[in-house]
């Protein structure tokens, strides 16, 4: 059981990471990135998912250097954008993430989007940067299995996370599946459904059942799965809510209904396509 805020994953490489983190996608640079990076350190939150198309690398950098968190206990993610891709590129990109950052090392550096026929060239500027120590672990994001499947086939390097939307609405069973044969972590995003499912009438009742709010159902679900979440918000008061998911566990009945709810709903963008 997945019981406290500080509980880690170990990844495939020994590297740990922590269950709980803050996505940071359109938290505005300055004022209100810092506000919330700060609240989120002192609630104990320790990881921190940013990407170079979110413009807030600098912020999280910030916070991480000046938080008054020993770096050794922070975890940084951050991300190669779409126009980055190809060996020389990726290479550039990837110093430019860790300049950006003022930091020495990122904790994980993914691939943003499976760009077609590029990103098999981008892996292995990851792999360098990885073998040189700039990156403790390096994944993908975006990721379907067939993506995974062609980058097995091309990796020296296996991807330590594949990060996806995931939510009861978007139940990946075959990825989560897949991930775990291959020594994978499957990483969550929007799992909160960005807001729109969380009056759905079946979390609203769960969420009265386990005494929790909808949010806190929603981020428990992708943890009895042992996928690693990264909700955001600008809120402190919900940055706290959505960090009580460690004091219940949702039993399995009550998990296999959640488990149904999945309607294939997307809210953000759908990789299927890519070849
Ligand atoms: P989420 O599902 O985390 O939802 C965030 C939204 O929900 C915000 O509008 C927030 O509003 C609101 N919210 C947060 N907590 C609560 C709560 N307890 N109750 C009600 N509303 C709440 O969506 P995201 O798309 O932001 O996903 C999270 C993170 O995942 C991103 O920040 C990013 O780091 C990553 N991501 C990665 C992608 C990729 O392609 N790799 C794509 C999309 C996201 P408010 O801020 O006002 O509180």
């Amino acid at each position: 059981m997945i019981d406290r805020m500080d509980a880690k994953v170990k990844l495939n490489n020994g590297v740990e990471m922590p269950y709980l983190g803050l996505g940071v996608y359109l938290l505005s640079p300055g004022k209100q990135a810092e506000a919330a990076l700060k609240h989120a350190l002192e609630i104990g939150y320790r990881l921190f998912d940013t990407g170079r198309f979110y413009g807030n690398e600098f912020d999280v950098g910030e916070a991480v250097r000046k938080g008054g968190v020993p770096r050794e206990e922070l975890f940084v993610t951050t991300k190669l954008w779409n126009s980055d891709h190809g060996y020389n590129k990726a290479i550039s990109a990837c110093k430019g993430s860790l300049e950006s950052l003022g930091l020495k090392y990122i904790d994980l550096f993914l691939i943003h989007w499976p760009v077609e026929g590029l990103r098999n060239d981008s892996w292995k500027a990851l792999e360098k940067m990885y073998e040189e120590g700039k990156f403790r672990a390096i994944g993908v994001s975006n990721y379907t299995i067939s993506h995974l499947e062609d980058l097995l086939e091309h990796a020296r390097i296996i991807p330590a996370v594949n990060q996806v939307e995931f939510s009861p609405f978007l139940y990946q069973r075959d990825m989560l599946e897949f991930c775990r044969q291959h020594g994978i972590q499957l990483e969550a995003y929007s799992s909160l459904t960005r807001g729109i499912k969380l009056s759905n009438k079946t979390i609203v009742s769960m969420a009265q059942k386990y005494q929790k709010t909808a949010a806190q159902i929603m981020l428990r679900w992708a943890l009895e799965h042992r996928v690693v979440v990264i909700p955001k918000s600008a809120h402190p008061e919900r940055l706290q809510e959505n960090a009580n998911i460690f004091d219940f566990s949702i039993e399995p009945p009550d998990m296999e209904i959640l488990n149904n709810l999945n309607e294939n709903f997307r809210v953000a963008w759908d990789p299927t396509y890519i070849r």
